[in-house]
């Protein structure tokens, strides 16, 4: 029988050392405005791509590629799934670009506002390595996260996953030493952030690269986007300007 008494009992004096925030920044119409120009062409390769490879037409190609997004989370879970499309090949053909650099735009001082924010920063997105890694080459701020979690990155064996697939981001977080509690998600696409406020994560909701909704007469909508806030989000900012300004004390 056991009737050792342990030593390692943690003394009541030592204090755990409260960690600091962890930042995921999704990438596109987060870091950088991806709806100006990027957006549109990738949307413009993946129907020509889906016309192309699935043979069917432009209503069709459009059809499955907005279903499978908001299905799965990204468009490439539902082409592998249902139709066996090479994931290695749609990712690069709709993520390639003639000219990066004149499509890509983002705050004016982008790099001191992310040097504002005390804490490990990680870049959490559904798109491929290359074009994150490249996108961010281009903004100037690679260096400030220590890692991209990109869509290869949240494999589970040879299945496809995406945001806001839940045991992806507990897997992803584990493997980059990241405690929940102390992650701060920010994003723009709402349902990622609801599913991800469930798991305990902080959530920031920016809102400023959001296209303005139309009005059935064609005029802009007098709502702007992100007006009110929804229960599952901690911060609502039209900008990452106004998320370091509003900081107090390193919180939320
Ligand atoms: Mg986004």
């Amino acid at each position: 029988m056991n009737n050792y008494v342990t030593t390692h009992r943690p003394s009541p004096q030592r204090r755990v050392k409260p960690n600091g925030p962890v930042w995921l920044f999704d990438l596109d119409n987060t870091l950088h405005h991806a709806s100006h120009a990027i957006f549109p062409a990738i949307n413009r390769g993946m129907t020509e791509y889906i016309m192309d490879r699935l043979n069917v037409d432009v209503d069709e190609a459009n059809r499955l590629r907005v279903g499978y997004t908001v299905r799965y989370g990204a468009t490439l879970l539902g082409l592998v799934k249902h139709h066996g499309v090479d994931p290695a090949d749609f990712l690069r053909v709709v993520h390639t670009f003639a000219d990066l650099p004149s499509m890509v735009r983002a705050e004016r001082g982008l790099t001191r506002i992310l040097r504002a924010l005390p804490g490990r920063k990680i870049v959490l997105t559904n798109a491929p390595t290359l074009y994150a890694r490249s996108v961010l080459a281009e903004l100037g701020i690679a260096k400030l996260f220590e890692r991209v979690i990109a869509i290869e990155d949240m494999r589970e064996g040879n299945r496809w996953r995406a945001k806001p697939d839940a045991p992806m981001l507990r897997r992803t977080m584990r493997r980059a030493n990241v405690r929940l509690q102390d992650a701060i998600l920010v994003e723009d696409t709402r349902g990622h952030l609801k599913s991800y406020r469930r798991l305990g994560i902080r959530t920031v909701w920016i809102v400023g690269h959001l296209p303005v909704a139309k009005t059935s007469g064609g005029g802009l909508s007098a709502r702007k986007p992100g007006a009110g806030r929804p229960h599952y989000v901690d911060r609502t900012v039209r900008s990452l300007r106004a998320l370091t300004l509003g900081m107090r004390g390193g919180k939320l």
